[in-house]
């Protein structure tokens, strides 16, 4: 069963040939600068060409294509085969996620055209956080307007959350459905979500990509005030928008949105880049703290993404002062640099901790194989 995953951005198409019971990757690549003088290609059409001229003699093999689409809005639960209907309700969620979903349905468009004969699935970013009880989803403001402008917690990095929730289960041993989980995805774009059984019940981002933790450029929470007061003072929304997407978080704080410049940074004796570590981690524990109330109870907690993957020091400080909770990792176990899901709580630990690296393209390929095969 061989999926082919695409990731279209509005300048750029990641792609990769995926067999999805092996889970090897045949084949994967890159087109950038769409659209740009010296570009890969001058459109998603033209890069679809492109990317069917690379796949050669592969093309044959391929049985679907699995898109990844970033909001599904209220209207996806779950990966879904694309047709006119699907393309149009993808188009119609763009006002909540202007700068994503119009490229990913460029993407989605162009394929269909260049690869007619095979089934393409869409898999939402949103999709497994619809799950959530209302409380959960819910903002307290005036019901009419939140129902008129879909305003809600969506959730996002569910296809991640589901796909390392999935893992973890099974380096356990147990059964999802008798679990429960705190997920940290600790990337560029960073989530915490409470799974129970399976289902997510609470995550971190919000209506948008914006809320929660402490990104690489995103703020994460802040109070809606400060939004009004910037505006008052003159800044114009663009300025507001940049600010809060792209200037802020790690960058913000340190002048760097890459957190291994900030650990260096710290190493050195830069009190802004200490600061910012504390901030991060007081934000993480927030969430542990709060999805542990609402899970009544926890399994494990596990760490994913490049953050949560690679730094021994940061999954540590994450979790500093969290032993009452039976939180904490092995000294020894946290240290070991693999690519494979781990155990790195000490033996007997009364919340496991784990280290399980998230696929995201793979998922893709199991949720677009499963739907059609
Ligand atoms: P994306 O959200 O773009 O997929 P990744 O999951 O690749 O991002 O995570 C990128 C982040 O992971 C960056 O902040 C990077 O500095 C961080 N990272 C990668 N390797 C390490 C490491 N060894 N130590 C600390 N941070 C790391």
């Amino acid at each position: 069963m061989r999926v082919f995953v695409v990731n279209s951005g509005s300048s750029s198409i990641k792609y990769q040939l995926v067999d999805a019971e092996s889970e090897n990757v045949v084949l994967s690549g890159l087109l950038e600068r769409i659209g740009q003088p010296g570009g890969d290609a001058v459109d998603h059409v033209d890069g679809m060409r492109v990317v069917l001229e690379r796949l050669g003699d592969h093309a044959a093999s391929i049985v679907a294509v699995g898109h990844r689409v970033v909001h599904g809005g209220s209207a996806f639960t779950a990966p879904t085969v694309i047709d006119d209907e699907v393309e149009a309700a993808i188009e119609q969620i763009s006002t909540l996620a202007p700068l994503h979903n119009p490229a990913n349905l460029a993407g989605i468009r162009a394929a269909r055209l260049a690869m007619p004969d095979v089934p393409h699935v869409a898999v939402f970013d949103t999709a497994f956080h619809q799950s959530m009880p209302a409380a959960a989803s819910t903002y307290a403001i005036d019901r009419a307007v939140a129902l008129d402008h879909g305003i809600r917690r969506y959730g996002f990095h569910g296809t991640s959350h589901e796909f390392v929730a999935r893992r973890a289960a099974r380096l356990l041993d147990r059964s999802l459905e008798s679990l429960k989980l705190i997920v940290l995805h600790l990337g560029n774009g960073s989530s915490a979500a409470a799974i129970d059984a399976g289902r997510s019940i609470d995550t971190s981002m919000g209506l948008t990509p914006l809320q929660g933790l402490v990104m690489g450029t995103r703020s994460g929470d802040i109070d809606p005030g400060a939004l009004l007061h910037l505006l008052r003072a003159g800044l114009s929304i663009a300025e507001v928008d940049a600010l809060l997407n792209s200037r802020s978080g790690l960058l913000g704080l340190t002048g760097s949105g890459d957190m291994r410049d900030v650990e260096a940074a710290v190493e050195a004796g830069d009190a802004d880049a200490a600061l910012a570590l504390e901030v991060w981690a007081h934000r993480i524990r927030h969430y542990v703290g709060a999805y542990l109330a609402q899970l009544g109870g926890l399994d494990a907690l596990v760490f994913t993404a490049g953050i949560g993957e690679n730094s021994p020091e940061l999954r540590a400080r994450a979790l500093d002062g969290l032993a009452h909770l039976g939180l904490g990792v092995d000294a020894d176990r946290n240290a070991v640099r693999s690519r494979d899901a781990r155990v790195i709580s000490s033996e007997g630990a009364p919340v496991s901790v784990l280290v399980v690296p998230t696929n995201e393209e793979l998922a893709i390929a199991q949720a677009a194989s499963a739907l059609v095969g």
